[in-house]
């Protein structure tokens, strides 16, 4: 196989590393240390902290391209910097979150070199003579197994929530700039506006607790009581597409195939029936509570706990309880 070890590429926004990218050095110890050395890149602006962040995740290098010119999130200026990367480091596969920019990057790098693609991967492993990745497909209805030859580089996306970012741990690797030279065309691309969401929330795809209100709640009203349980739990507030279609709540807080991929520590569902196309959001999640007064609804099936109840009832006491505790600490 040419080169050796893996890149992991470190997507970052405002100076902070994208949750999924620090996913990625879990999948590159579910591979184990059969490749080699994991070097990691770190792009954007004002990124040191990002850099000593990363360099306790399990890396043995962080290369940090640091410039003015990677605070906009440009696929070509982000693909120069990869394929810098590449030529130090000589990888064997090299990592990119599944974020849009992660894609779009991952797609032009592959195209660059002329080494495979594996998009949207969820499980990982080596064989003597491949490289096999698991994606869904169909709408995550299904999955599908893709293979490589190991005879050649390969590019890798990582579907979010797919694998948990190691624990930080000592000694940490050695960071080290990396030189990338930008063409003009790689300037004229201009990201002219950004939308961001409020800030103050805890980051949902992050959060160790999410709270995910459904259509049972019956009004929008009612996601201020989700909303206090989710600080009290020290969470974010997500929801399901019935209620982010009638405007309840704000799409960025949608979960599922069409949503967010989340996997917290505690998944609490309110109000939430469980079709599929939301439960491939949340199925990784460690531990599943349930709120809802139907026996028979999907969620209460999958769930560890399930409450057989109309939330109203249940709700309002979870927080009067966590309120009282938190008093008492206080
Ligand atoms: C292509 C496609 C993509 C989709 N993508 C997504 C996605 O990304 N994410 C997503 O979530 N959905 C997605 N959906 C929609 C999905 O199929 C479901 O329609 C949706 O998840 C249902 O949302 P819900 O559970 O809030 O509502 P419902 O299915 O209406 O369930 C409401 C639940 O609340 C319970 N309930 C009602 N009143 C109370 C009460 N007072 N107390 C306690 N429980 C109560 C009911 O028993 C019921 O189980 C997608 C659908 C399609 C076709």
């Amino acid at each position: 196989m040419a080169g050796t070890g893996i890149l992991v590429v470190v997507e970052t926004s405002a100076g902070v590393p994208r949750p999924t990218a620090l996913e990625l050095f879990g999948a590159a110890r579910a591979i184990g240390d059969a490749l080699g050395p994991v070097t990691a890149l770190v792009v954007g602006r004002s990124v040191a902290a990002a850099a000593d962040q990363v360099a306790r995740l399990g890396a043995d290098r962080v290369l940090v391209a640091d410039a003015e010119e990677f605070a906009e999130p440009v696929a070509a200026r982000m693909a120069r910097a990869v394929a810098a990367a590449w030529e130090t480091a000589q990888p064997t596969l090299v990592f990119l979150p599944g974020t849009t920019l992660g894609r779009d990057v991952a797609a032009v790098v592959a195209a660059q070199r002329g080494v495979p693609h594996l998009v949207d991967v969820v499980m990982l492993e080596l064989t003597d003579e491949e490289i096999v990745a698991i994606r869904p497909v169909y709408q995550s209805k299904l999955l599908t197994t893709v293979r490589a030859s190991r005879a050649r580089p390969a590019v890798v996306t990582v579907r979010a929530g797919s694998f948990r970012p190691p624990e930080p741990a000592e000694p940490a690797a050695r960071v080290e700039p990396l030189t990338v030279t930008l063409s003009d065309a790689d300037r004229r691309v201009r990201v002219t506006r950004t939308v961001e969401k409020p800030r103050g929330q805890v980051d949902l795809e992050s959060a160790p607790v999410v709270v995910v209100g459904g259509r049972g709640i019956g009004e929008p009203e009612g996601f201020a009581q989700l909303a206090e349980l989710a600080e009290l739990l020290g969470g974010a507030l997500g929801c399901t597409r019935a209620v982010s279609d009638l405007g309840w709540r704000p799409h960025y807080e949608q979960i599922g195939q069409t949503g967010k991929q989340v996997r917290p520590k505690l998944y609490l569902g309110v109000g939430v029936s469980g079709a599929v196309q939301h439960t491939v959001g949340m199925q990784g999640s460690e531990t599943i509570v349930v709120i809802n007064r139907d026996p028979n609804a999907p969620l209460v099936k999958m769930a560890d706990f399930a409450l057989v109840a109309d939330w109203t009832e249940i709700v309002p006491r979870l927080i009067a309880r966590l309120r009282e505790r938190r008093g008492r600490a206080g």
